[in-house]
């Protein structure tokens, strides 16, 4: 190679490297590429990142193909391959380690699951009152209404808190007549819901134990006296329940980024539950309280992440002003790509942040 060429050469390595995004390390031409793509990709310490080579990924679906396939990185595959665990998709530093880790990552939905239904029978449930849990996860069973049966109606509820346990769960009344009631997947006979309590009712309960003495329109943050709402697809219930919540204290499994699909749609709670906490659940007729227990799971998971602590963790805080919104293009260009990632903020909540008070 000539010393003019090897120059060039080296020109060149130097320009890629330093258009290189540092979280997805996307290749950019131009420098203002990638501070255009530095201003839309809200990259942070909140999304899942490969263990072997560093790589951000928007959700875990999009990491567990760059781990495993269809197409993935080969270096990364095969460390992964070797000493890698498939649920959390974390890698550790032995065989032994991982064997030891798979244990408690994989659940099994016997955990725990039967011995707390053995109040299952009492419907109408009511030791709402004096529980003390600041999160708690809620699921619904719908049966049919409408001339065709389409129509989700509220049937079934239930309520319970971090611990596994159940703080509420009743059988609904719904307000308009049932036409069709789903038995295969809901379990539920017209007799169940003949004296059930009404859906009104249900709702008043429910919203009242959530807010928790703080009124609703003054609910604000996590910070208060009302209870943290986590569900999967919680838009859906509280329609059906006709309750309102507000969004800043729901956690949804079917609505948080690193749990959604490449694709940006929602992964159902199955899907869910067998990919993140290795069981399986809604097979033959469907119980709300394993829907529960499946969701705070999946919260929980997510709350226990270890990410860095930041100031200002979100691109909507007022210090952030809409990530980079108050820098110059120029002040960006001359930035290095790590000192990029380091201003960028995340888009959405990290439910990491519940755990830090
Ligand atoms: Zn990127
Ligand atoms: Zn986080
Ligand atoms: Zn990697
Ligand atoms: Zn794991």
């Amino acid at each position: 190679m000539e010393s003019s060429d090897s120059l060039r050469y080296s020109k060149l390595v130097t320009f890629v490297i330093r258009n290189k995004c540092a979280a997805c390390y996307r290749q950019f031409n131009r420098m203002e590429h990638l501070v255009e793509h530095m201003r839309t990709s809200y990259h942070s310490v909140h999304e899942p990142a490969c263990g072997v080579c560093g790589k951000h990924s928007r959700s875990f679906e999009s990491m567990r193909e760059h781990l495993i396939g269809p197409l993935p990185k080969a270096e990364c595959e095969r460390i992964f391959k070797d000493r890698g665990c498939d649920i959390c998709l974390g890698i550790f530093g032995s065989r032994n380690a991982l064997r030891n880790h798979r244990e408690s990552c994989q659940l099994s939905r016997g955990n725990g699951l039967f011995p707390r239904m053995a109040n299952l029978g009492i419907s109408n449930d009511m030791r709402i009152e004096n529980n003390r849990s600041k999160v708690v996860a809620l699921a619904c069973k719908m049966v049919g209404g409408g001339s065709d049966g389409s129509l989700d109606l509220c049937a079934r509820v239930c309520l319970t808190d971090e611990c596994e346990n159940i703080i509420f769960q009743a059988y609904v009344k719904p307000l308009l007549p049932v036409t069709n009631y789903r038995y295969e997947t809901t379990g539920i006979r017209p007799e169940f819901l003949r004296d059930a309590m009404p859906v009104r009712q249900v709702s008043r309960k429910i919203q009242d134990f959530l807010c928790n003495g703080e009124p609703i329109w003054k609910i604000r943050s996590k910070g208060g006296r009302a209870r943290i709402l986590v569900g999967h697809g919680l838009d859906h219930d509280l329609k059906c329940l006709d309750m309102e919540y507000p969004a800043i204290i729901i956690r949804d499994t079917a609505e948080y980024p690193p749990l959604m699909k490449t694709s940006k749609l929602s992964n159902s709670l199955k899907y869910l539950t067998k990919a993140y906490l290795g069981y399986d659940i809604q097979n033959g007729i469907q119980d709300p309280y394993e829907d529960c227990v499946a969701t705070m799971r999946l919260y929980m998971r997510m709350r226990s992440q270890n990410h860095e602590v930041e100031d200002y963790p979100l691109a909507t805080d007022p210090q952030n002003r809409n990530n980079f919104a108050q820098w110059r293009q120029g002040e960006l260009e001359r930035m290095s790509p790590e000192e990029m990632l380091e201003i960028s903020r995340s888009d959405y909540y990290c439910w990491c942040l519940d755990s830090r008070g």
